[in-house]
């Protein structure tokens, strides 16, 4: 229950031989299950249509994960007018009772964690490691947000007010009204599931628009929420392309608020429509964007050099650098730059690439425009500086490409400051550490970051000048934790929304107060 206070799901230990076998046997079940078709889901009448998206195992192309109905603007208006319906009860539930909903969905989630992961392994193309956290980061969202949503109904304790001799004053939070939701396909199951639940379970009924990349994925966590006790229209299920129906519904006038996660075009461009009154729209819309990054790890020379090299490695290529939160620039003080890229180099040639199934440290990235964009940019760090290591595709089954080193690029170059999401890392050096945190911050991102250094003096002043959402000091700067390390990133990176946090929920709802004479 919500009274126990909220604790981050644990990550399973592959060493253990039970959960290796547990593990593999939910991967098979899953390809037992490859290639169906499913439907758009509106108020809970499921709709097959004759347009489909097939989705690929990006490690092995040749295997179809499922193919998923695609919803054109009639079905996303039909959408729009059910989860207008579906406000007006839903809007009238307590927290309480949505709350209870929300840890049922938990629970469930719980008991079959591996076959959630197993999915992102054939459709993300994640490691076992990768989709475990996934999951996990999934069931924290949950559970921390059916807390929250109690904490924030009672609001005498989250927002008390002084007191006004002759007058009962109250404030209360209340939801907004019809949501889209568009997460991203790199957390396929945390993002889509935060992303919903908070909406939900604060009163607001959506349209959940999956990534079409990985919108299977979507599909299950839909699926559970539906067996957890979610009415059917208050969570609509309706996949399609952005193009169409991602512009329709973003512009439409009767969605209240757009919750976003995915690149900084789309982002703004999202900004951009709904910042438009369209015709018979009565409010503002909101918008909560959580975009890119160009996240990166200084080290000074007072730093443990090796945690520092291995720090660096997980966060440029763990899940092939396809996470917002990737160290994709590593800015290392002149005089141990030559110790560190010899040691961050050996350590990434060591990385094996393959297949995902096989629990291969670096896996495929997640299509074929992704790869083409990765390779243009490695062809970009070949002309701006020096490759070190990496760089090639691999293989034939999917999209494989070797974690890739540059150095010698210009801090204006493209490969520092544009942001690639894939297995590509520069690594440049600085006079000192003050000269690096100036490299660090210059970025049009700010989304996460860590230091190295064993100076308390660098340290403090490192904490107050990197610019950034996340900032990490001695540690990888990706895998932030719902509760402990609320998520969202500065300038370009987004609006800063801090997922897993205490101000999260709050962008799903407004403040209503009543004042009452006595
Ligand atoms: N929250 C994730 C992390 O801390 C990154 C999320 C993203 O890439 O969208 O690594």
């Amino acid at each position: 229950a919500w009274s126990a206070a909220f604790q981050n799901e644990p990550f399973t230990d592959f060493n253990q031989p039970e959960h290796r076998e547990a593990f593999l046997k939910a991967l098979a079940a899953v390809k037992g299950q490859l290639g169906h078709r499913y439907p758009v889901v509106i108020g809970g009448k499921e709709v097959y249509t004759e347009q489909e998206l097939v989705s690929r195992n990006p490690g092995h192309v040749r295997e179809v994960v499922g193919r998923m109905s695609q919803a054109g603007t009639d079905l996303a208006e039909q959408a729009m007018q059910q989860a207008q319906k579906s406000f007006a009860t839903w809007k009238r539930t307590t927290a309480t009772e949505r709350a209870a909903l929300l840890l049922k969905a938990a629970s469930l989630l719980r008991q079959r964690k591996h076959e959630f992961s197993a999915w992102m392994v054939v459709e993300a193309g994640k490691n076992w490691a990768e989709a475990d956290a996934d999951t996990a980061e999934a069931i924290d969202f949950m559970e921390y947000y059916a807390r929250e949503a109690v904490r924030l109904s009672e609001t005498s304790l989250h927002q008390p007010l002084p007191r006004v001799p002759g007058e009962e004053n109250r404030l209360q939070y209340i939801p907004l009204g019809v949501g889209i939701i568009i997460p991203p396909w790199n957390f396929p199951l945390a993002i889509c599931a935060g992303m919903t639940t908070a909406a939900v379970v604060t009163g607001n009924t959506v349209l959940l628009k999956p990534a079409s990349n990985t919108s299977v994925i979507a599909y299950q966590f839909f699926k559970l929420m539906k067996e957890a006790g979610f009415p059917d229209g208050v969570i609509n299920f309706v996949p399609g392309s952005g193009a169409v129906i991602g512009d329709y519904l973003t512009a439409h006038p009767q969605t209240r608020f757009i919750s976003f996660t995915g690149s900084k075009e789309v982002g703004l461009r999202i900004n951009k429509l709904a910042a438009e009154q369209a015709e018979g729209q009565i409010w503002i819309k909101r918008v909560v964007a959580e975009m890119g990054g160009k996240d990166g790890i200084v080290v000074d020379e007072t730093a443990d050099l090796e945690a520092a090299a291995k720090a660096i490695v997980v966060s440029a290529f763990g899940y092939q650098g396809q996470k917002c939160s990737a160290g994709s620039r590593a800015i290392i003080v002149e005089s141990v730059y030559d110790q560190v890229l010899a040691r961050v180099t050996e350590l990434t040639n060591l990385l094996e690439v393959g297949s995902p199934e096989d629990n291969a440290p670096v896996g495929p990235v997640i299509d074929e425009k992704s790869r083409d964009k990765i390779l243009e940019y490695i062809g970009i760090g070949r002309e701006e500086g020096r490759l070190v290591t990496g760089g090639e595709q691999v293989g034939e089954a999917g999209y494989y490409i070797r974690p890739a080193i540059f150095t010698d690029v210009p801090v204006k170059g493209r490969i520092m400051q544009e942001e690639i999401f894939g297995p590509v890392l520069a690594v440049v050096s600085a006079r000192d550490w003050e000269e690096a945190i100036e490299i660090y911050n210059d970025t049009e991102f700010g989304l996460t970051g860590s230091f190295f250094s064993t100076d308390e003096n660098r340290i403090s002043a490192a904490l107050e000048r990197m610019h950034c959402g996340n900032l990490y000091v001695n540690r990888k700067c990706t895998g932030a934790l719902v509760g402990g390390q609320p998520f969202g990133g500065f300038n370009m990176s987004g609006t800063d929304s801090k997922a897993g946090g205490h101000d999260y929920l709050l962008l799903f709802t407004q403040a209503k107060v009543t004042s009452r004479k006595l």
